[in-house]
């Protein structure tokens, strides 16, 4: 558990912030996320990082809240995205656009010519008809397209099966037997600039041996690609830093940096990496209230107000977070609760036999490590109000994005004007 989320005096504390005067504040549920800890996820690794001269682009896809991708520009980040939507989230919350990497395996042209037109760091590029869209955008626009080729170096990243990219059957990345072929084919497009090489293996790894082979490939690739020619001056190594939800040791921000030196330093390559998880994953809990306990018949049930559509990851990935309550109840048996939510899906499951205090309607329960992947995968499915977040910062909190209402989601929607 992260020491920015504690209980103080039995009541469990955002910062310095009462969760309790959160929820009477604003209702629940809600995400929040703690100023500090954000700051200090971003320091330890940036200062890890410090003598390979890294650039830290967070992966917008984690947490894209202009207030949290702020929070990591002030100090310098840059940021990874994978859609148009991603880069004008990056460029509104201030990142500039030369710290800016698209990645993706299906840029469309339309968001190509967006991205190029704001001059944005680099495209990592995943296959060899995306080389000729971008070489054709470039074209149009006048524009050498600073480019990366995104290698999908074959490592297995020990991670779970969705969250997986480095193995070559996923659709990511050219396969290291094609990467002759994607050369080829950028010598024969004089827009596109191929200056890097990129590669992203996988999210929540929580071995340092895949980070390890996978970079041994990459060091390699850098050496094959410069001796045939080609000016290789830049190394993305992606994102992936696993954190602890449970009992996970992940690689330290120290043990990672070691690696990226023991495989890179001398190589005089410009390095950048794209963490998303580790910058805001235990930066961030959920906020939910008890609607009711359902007692009785083959299980214990608390039904919260907060559901798989707020956060998906538990549904999606059988994903772990511990869940707390607001109030301590030192006294209290513990029982065993299967924790869910009120969508209409037996997927709407947060944990199972959870061994929590009696807790009843109306008390307040808290999601450890949702800052990531959380309030950036909600949906409104069955109609359900995508939900706000708050930020705490001390003894201070505000609110940094407002609940989207049915009112408002109603509105999305037209009757029909029909056209032949
Ligand atoms: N970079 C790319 C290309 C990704 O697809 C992802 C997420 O899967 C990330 C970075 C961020 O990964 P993580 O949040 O595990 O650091």
């Amino acid at each position: 558990m992260s020491s920015a989320f504690a209980y103080r005096s039995s009541i469990f504390h955002a910062e310095a912030v009462p969760v309790p005067r959160i929820a009477e504040a604003y209702g629940t549920p809600f995400y929040c996320y703690a100023r500090a800890e954000l700051h200090r996820a971003y320091d330890d690794l940036a200062s890890a990082l410090q003598e390979c001269g890294a650039l830290i682009c967070f992966a917008v896809k984690a947490n894209g809240n202009l207030s949290i991708i702020r929070s990591f520009a002030e100090r310098g980040a840059g940021a990874d995205v994978v859609s148009v939507g991603e880069l004008h989230r990056a460029l509104a919350a201030g990142v500039p656009p030369e710290k800016i990497i698209f990645s993706g395996v299906g840029k469309t042209r339309a968001e190509i010519d967006a991205a190029l037109a704001t001059g944005i760091y680099q495209f990592n590029a995943e296959s060899i008809p995306e080389l000729e869209v971008l070489n054709a955008a470039g074209a149009t626009l006048g524009r050498k397209i600073p480019l990366a080729l995104r290698v999908n170096p074959d490592v297995d990243p020990r991670t779970h099966a969705k969250i997986s990219t480095g193995r070559k059957a996923t659709k990511f990345g050219i396969a290291v037997e094609q990467t002759g072929q994607a050369l080829a084919a950028v010598q024969q497009l004089p827009q596109l600039d191929l200056c890097g090489i990129a590669m992203h293996i996988g999210s929540q790894l929580t071995a340092i041996q895949p980070f390890d082979e996978a970079f041994g490939v990459m060091a390699a690739l850098v050496a094959e690609w410069r001796a045939a020619g080609h000016d290789i001056r830049r190394l993305d190594l992606g994102g992936g830093i696993g954190i602890r939800y449970a009992e996970e040791t992940p690689p330290t921000p120290a043990a990672y940096a070691a690696l990226v030196k023991k495989h890179f330093s001398g190589l005089k390559l410009q390095i950048a990496v794209e963490p998303g998880r580790f910058l805001t994953g235990n930066a961030g809990i959920l906020v939910s209230r008890v609607i009711y306990a359902k007692r009785g018949g083959a299980k214990n049930f608390l039904i919260l107000d907060a559901a798989m559509n707020d956060l998906m990851r538990p549904a999606m990935y059988d994903s772990w977070h511990d869940i707390v309550p607001v109030q301590a109840m030192p006294g209290s048996a513990v029982e065993h609760w299967d924790v869910v939510g009120p969508v209409c899906e037996t997927s709407d499951l947060f944990g199972q036999d959870r061994a929590l205090p009696a807790l009843q309607s109306g008390d307040l329960v808290a999601f450890m490590g949702a800052g990531a992947y959380g309030a950036s995968m909600a949906s409104t499915y069955n109609a359900r109000v995508l939900i706000q977040e708050i930020m705490a910062d001390g003894d201070l909190f505000s609110l940094i994005r407002r609940p989207v209402n049915i009112e408002e989601q109603i509105a999305w929607d037209t009757d029909p004007v029909w056209v032949r």
